[in-house]
C-alpha cells in the first residue's frame, strides 16, 4: 500500500502532531517538527509534511512563534497548522482558558487536561479529511504523553501512534510511577520512599514533593485521568523523548524497562533563535547589562513560564542574594496568591529599596514578567542558573554548560533536580516546593558555594556542566561518517515509521 500524499508535483509522508496546551509542550512539539524536517531534508531521504493540531488560540500562538523564529531561507519547511474546535466555557474554563498560561488554579488545570478528551472526535475528522485528500491516512500521529486517547484514533485509521514526552526520561518515569502508585503515601513517618521502576535502594524524598501531590491519593480526579491516559500511551508503537542518550543513561534504561517500547532520544530540542528584528527591549537591556560583567560571574534566576515562589520565599531570596553580593539577573513575577501577570508591588514583596540599590551598585537586574532565557544562558557572563528545573530550562542550561541551583516547585521538577544533583553532578537543590520555609542564610550558603567556591562541589558542578555541554553538542553533530546519537536516533525513528517496502 502506497502511503504517500501528493502536494503539487511533490510526494511526501504526512505526520500529524497533537501537543498538550502548555508552552513547555507546544514549543518542543514545534521544534520536533522542525527537526524532523531539517534532518530528512538535508539527508535527502523521504520528505515529510507535518500538521500540528491544537485549539484556535494555541494555533495562533504557534504560528506567531513559528514566523518569529524562521528565516526566509528556511522556506523548505513543510509545517502546517490545524485548528481543533474548542469552547472553553463548555468545560467550565475562562474564555481564554485554552492554555495553562491563562489558568488560575489547580482546579482549572484539571479541567483543561480533562477537556483534552474532547479532541478525539475533531482529531478523527482531521485524519478522515487527510485520508480523503491524500488517499491514505497520515503515516503516524505523534501525541503528547497526556493524550493516550490518540491511540484510539490511530487504531481506528490503521496508522501508527508515537508518544512524545516533552520531559526527560528519568523525570517522566518518576512522574508516571508516582501518580500511578502513590508510593509516598505508604512510607509511614519516614521522609524517604522508593519508586516502582527505580532500584529498590534508590530513595526519593516526600518533603521535596509539592503539597497537592503529597495530599491526594488514587481516587483524585487528576490521578484517575493520568492513570488512564498514561496506560493508553503505553500502547503506542514507540516513544520520543526530548533528551540525549549519553546524558540520561540511567533514566532511559529504566524507562525502557518500564514501558517495554522503543524510545528515541532526539534532544536537545531547543527553542530556535529569534530573528534579529524580533529582539525586544528587554532582550537588548539584558545583553548590554551582561556585556559589562566579567566572564562567568552572573547568576540567572527564573522559575519558568507558569510558576512563582511565595512572598516569604521571595524576600528570603532577595536578602540572600544581597548578603552573598552575587551579581544576578532575576526574571521576577508577583508571588503566589497574586495575579502572576499583574502589577509588581516591590514595596511589599522585596526588601526596602532593593531594586534601586541593585541598580545603583549594578549588582542585579530585575526583569519583570519575561526574559530572553536562551540569550541570557548562552552569554559568557553567566555562571549558574537558579531554576525551578522545568525540563526545557534544564536542557537549555546544560546545552550552554551552565550548572543549576534547583528550586523545584511542581510537576516532575523535583525529580529533574534530584537527577541533576545525584546522577549528573551538575546541580544542587537549594529548597523544594512553594511551601518550604527557606532562610536568607540558606540562600546565601548555596549561592556562595556555586558562585564563589574555587574548589569542592561548586567547582565540580561547573566542570561537569561543561562536559555535558560538549556531549550534548556532539549528539546533534555529524563528523564525517560519525553521527551523533540524536541524529542516529532520528534516522532510526524515520526508518521505523516508514512503511516497509513491498516488491
Ligand atoms: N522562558 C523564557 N523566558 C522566561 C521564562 C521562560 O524564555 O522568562 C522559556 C524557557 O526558555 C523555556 C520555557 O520558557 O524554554 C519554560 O519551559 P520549562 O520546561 O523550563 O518550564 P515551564 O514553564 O514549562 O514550567
Amino acid at each position: 500500500m502506497a502511503k504517500k500524499g501528493h502536494h503539487h508535483d511533490h510526494d511526501y509522508f504526512h505526520i500529524v502532531m497533537v501537543p498538550f496546551m502548555a508552552q513547555g509542550h507546544l514549543i518542543p512539539f514545534l521544534e520536533l517538527a522542525t527537526k524532523i524536517q531539517q534532518q530528512t531534508t538535508s539527508s535527502s531521504s523521504s520528505s515529510f509534511k507535518i500538521t500540528i493540531a491544537s485549539t484556535p488560540l494555541n494555533i495562533q500562538h504557534l504560528i506567531k512563534h513559528y514566523h518569529n523564529h524562521n528565516n526566509n531561507h528556511n522556506n523548505h519547511n513543510n509545517i502546517h497548522f490545524a485548528e481543533l474546535p474548542f469552547n472553553p466555557a463548555q468545560h467550565g474554563l475562562p474564555q481564554n482558558g485554552e492554555n495553562t498560561a491563562n489558568l488560575r488554579s489547580v482546579d482549572e488545570n484539571l479541567k483543561l487536561i480533562q477537556a483534552s478528551l474532547s479532541f478525539e472526535d475533531p482529531l478523527s475528522s482531521l485524519i478522515s479529511k487527510i485520508k480523503e485528500e491524500e488517499g491514505n491516512p497520515p503515516l503516524c500521529i505523534i501525541s503528547d504523553l497526556f493524550f493516550g486517547w490518540a491511540n484510539n484514533v490511530a487504531k481506528r485509521f490503521g496508522t501508527k501512534n508515537i508518544t512524545f514526552t516533552t520531559c526527560g526520561a528519568y523525570g517522566t518515569l518518576a512522574y508516571m510511577s508516582v501518580w500511578s502508585n502513590f508510593p509516598h503515601r505508604n512510607c509511614s513517618d519516614s521522609d524517604e520512599f522508593s519508586v516502582l521502576g527505580f532500584p529498590e535502594n534508590y530513595k526519593f524524598q516526600r518533603s521535596h514533593m509539592y503539597r497537592y501531590l503529597r495530599e491526594v491519593d488514587a481516587s483524585n480526579d487528576l490521578a484517575r485521568f493520568l492513570v488512564s491516559q498514561l496506560s493508553l500511551s503505553m500502547e503506542s508503537d514507540g516513544w520520543i523523548c526530548n533528551t540525549v542518550e549519553e546524558v540520561e543513561t540511567l533514566g532511559l534504561d529504566l524507562l525502557r524497562k518500564y514501558i517495554h517500547l522503543p524510545i528515541w532520544s532526539l534532544g536537545p530540542l531547543r527553542p530556535l533563535p529569534l530573528k534579529g528584528k524580533e529582539t525586544s527591549m528587554a532582550s537588548e537591556e539584558c545583553i548590554e547589562w551582561l556585556n559589562l560583567k566579567d566572564q562567568r560571574s552572573v547568576l540567572y534566576i527564573s522559575f519558568g513560564s507558569q510558576n512563582t515562589i511565595s512572598a516569604f520565599q521571595m524576600m528570603a531570596l532577595a536578602e540572600g542574594l544581597e548578603k552573598s553580593e552575587t551579581s544576578f539577573i532575576w526574571v521576577i513575577r508577583p508571588p503566589l496568591g497574586f495575579d502572576i501577570n499583574g502589577e509588581f508591588n516591590a514595596d511589599e514583596w522585596l526588601p526596602k529599596g532593593f531594586e534601586e540599590r541593585m541598580k545603583s551598585t549594578q549588582k542585579g537586574l530585575l526583569v519583570h514578567q519575561w526574559g530572553p532565557q536562551m540569550k541570557i544562558l548562552s552569554h559568557k557572563s553567566i555562571a549558574a542558573f537558579l531554576s525551578h528545573c522545568g525540563w526545557n530550562s534544564v536542557l537549555e542550561s546544560l546545552s550552554c554548560g551552565v550548572p543549576i541551583i534547583g528550586w523545584p516547585l511542581a510537576a516532575e521538577q523535583a525529580y529533574n533536580a534530584k537527577m541533576l544533583e545525584e546522577e549528573l553532578g551538575v546541580g544542587v537543590i537549594l529548597t523544594a516546593t512553594v511551601e518550604s520555609v527557606v532562610s536568607n542564610e540558606e540562600v546565601k550558603i548555596v549561592i556562595d558555594m556555586v558562585m564563589h567556591q574555587e574548589r569542592g562541589k561548586g567547582m565540580i558542578m561547573k566542570e561537569k556542566a561543561k562536559e555535558i555541554e560538549v556531549v550534548m553538542r556532539e549528539a546533534t553533530m555529524e563528523k564525517g561518517k560519525v553521527k551523533g546519537s540524536s541524529i542516529n536516533a532520528m534516522d532510526d525513528f524515520v526508518r521505523f515509521i516508514l512503511p516497509t517496502k513491498t516488491m
